[in-house]
């Protein structure tokens, strides 16, 4: 395997493990399997930045936007790697790079308020907001940039410096973002380091790291919590969803169709917050496996650097695995794939978009996280019904209600329990909300001001009043 020529330069002559492109199933390139005990220098390095980070806001600032000008540069280099060794559609690529520089900008312009809090009491104490030291930033494989970004760019807003490990899966393009944005930041701010485990259990426990956000499924987020209470750093936890998408008996079926489809579908189903469930209401149930089932049979299933593509590989073997077997398991159960229901022949992990009806409640696609492009349509006879088992798994990031009704609707999201609750669409989030789940989904608040606050620590200074 050829080692690349920028690498050999560097002279970089570390193990290196390989990167295979899910479309073909081949590997196409190699990364730095770089080992724990590489870490200690990285963490001191990002620690002995941190001291000329911290201290100069106005920089920052003006940093961050160089950084997002320059992923957006590099955006075609970026988009086309992205879809190489995670299989997206290459226009998903192109929006993912697009938000990554968004989320740079809207952080870089964003600071947090000193506040005053004057009680009657002859003191005046203020409170102030500092950064916590370097940050690790652990991210899974379904959005390597976007879901990086969503941890760097307010880390390092609030002065923080950043050690940032992406899913071995995909390393590539966060690589190359690392050394594109190393082009507009100080040195050892951001460093992007990659290899197998344990590399991740070593950075969530290192003494040296102050923060550790993390991105990816329940089991391992227990794992990274546990490492990190070694050393009581922070915490946060963006965990695996099992959103639930009820359908209210005045939801118009053909006119919201082709949204329902895709908030199951779009990325493979490869989305935290995908919808994994449809209830329907009994008397309209047929008409909504049809309606999906019909377009689970007709779109464009291909490599995504293919132009026609709409929906492209499952991103590894081990989820394809996964995949197959669940949905296997439900068909077992006596589920009926109304689409799909298999893999595709070929080389590549494509599996064909399944929508499965009949499915009994307690069969694990519906009560497990399926992560892929498999949905299960559920029947309900009474609204109450259909919000206890909206409900009723362990997890708690999004959910969704769909009908004419909109007011209707809304109450009924309310009643969801959930980080976040849409009507008629799902899965739209704003830079500016508040994202975190709830029950297994998560720990701790991203997104918005809360993100940045959630990389800061309030600093206290008491002093007389003054008369
Ligand atoms: P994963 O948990 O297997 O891996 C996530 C990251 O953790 C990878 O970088 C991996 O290399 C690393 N890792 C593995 N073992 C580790 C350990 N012991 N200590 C530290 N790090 C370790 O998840 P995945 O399969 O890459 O991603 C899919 C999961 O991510 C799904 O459950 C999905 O719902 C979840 N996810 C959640 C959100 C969210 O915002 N809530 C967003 C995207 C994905």
């Amino acid at each position: 395997m050829p080692i690349p020529e920028s690498d050999r330069l560097a002279g970089d002559l570390a193990a290196r493990f390989a990167v295979v492109d899910p479309a073909t199933g081949e590997a196409f390139d190699e990364v730095p399997d770089q080992q724990p005990d590489e870490l200690d220098a990285v963490v001191d390095r990002a620690h002995r930045a941190w001291h000329g980070w911290r201290a100069d806001p106005v920089a920052r600032t003006a940093a961050l936007r160089g950084a997002a000008d320059a992923v957006e540069v590099a955006g075609d280099d970026l988009a086309r790697l992205l879809t190489r060794e995670q299989g997206k559609p290459l226009a998903e690529s192109y929006a993912e790079v697009a938000r990554t520089a968004a989320r740079l900008r809207y952080f870089a312009d964003l600071a947090p308020r000193t506040r005053r809090i004057v009680d009657g009491r002859p003191v005046r104490s203020e409170i102030r907001w500092r950064p916590l030291g370097p940050v690790a930033a652990i991210v899974p494989w379904n959005f390597p940039l976007q879901l990086a970004a969503a941890k760097f760019a307010p880390a390092l807003a609030a002065g923080n410096t950043v050690v940032l490990k992406p899913s071995p899966f995909t390393p590539l393009a966060t690589r190359l973002l690392g050394s594109v944005l190393a082009t507009v930041l100080p040195e050892d701010v951001l460093t992007v380091v990659t290899g197998r485990e344990p590399l991740g259990a070593r950075l969530a426990s290192h003494p040296g790291i102050r923060h550790v956000t993390f991105t990816g499924s329940v089991s391992t987020g227990r794992a990274v919590a546990e490492a990190a209470s070694v050393s009581l750093a922070r915490v946060t936890l963006e965990l695996g969803g099992n959103d639930a998408a009820v359908l209210l008996d005045d939801v118009d079926v053909d006119r919201i169709a082709d949204r329902l489809f895709w908030a199951a579908f779009r990325n493979c189903g490869q989305v935290c917050m995908a919808v994994k469930r449809v209830y329907a209401p009994a008397r309209l149930h047929a008409e909504v496996v049809e309606a999906l089932a019909q377009r689970a049979k007709t779109v464009a299933v291909g490599a995504g650097l293919d132009p026609d593509t709409r929906l492209g590989p499952v991103n590894n073997a081990p989820q394809l695995a996964r995949i197959e077997h669940v949905t296997r398991q439900a068909l077992a159960d006596g589920a009926r794939a109304a689409a799909g229901g298999h893999r595709l022949d070929g080389p590549g992990y494509f599996f064909a978009p399944t929508v499965l009806t009949d499915v009994p409640p307690g069969s694990p696609v519906v009560t497990g996280e399926q992560f892929g492009p498999v949905l299960p349509v559920l029947p309900y006879r009474s609204l109450d019904e259909a919000v206890d088992a909206a409900n009723g798994t362990g997890f708690g990031l999004g959910g969704s209600v769909w009908g004419t009704d909109v007011d209707r609707a809304e109450v009924v999201a309310g009643r969801l329990e959930c980080g976040t609750a849409w009507v008629n669409h799902h899965a739209e989030l704003s830079l500016a909300q508040p994202f975190a789940g709830v029950k297994d989904s998560g720990v701790g608040v991203a997104g918005g001001p809360w993100g940045l606050y959630g990389n800061l620590r309030p600093f206290v200074v008491h002093r007389p009043q003054e008369a």
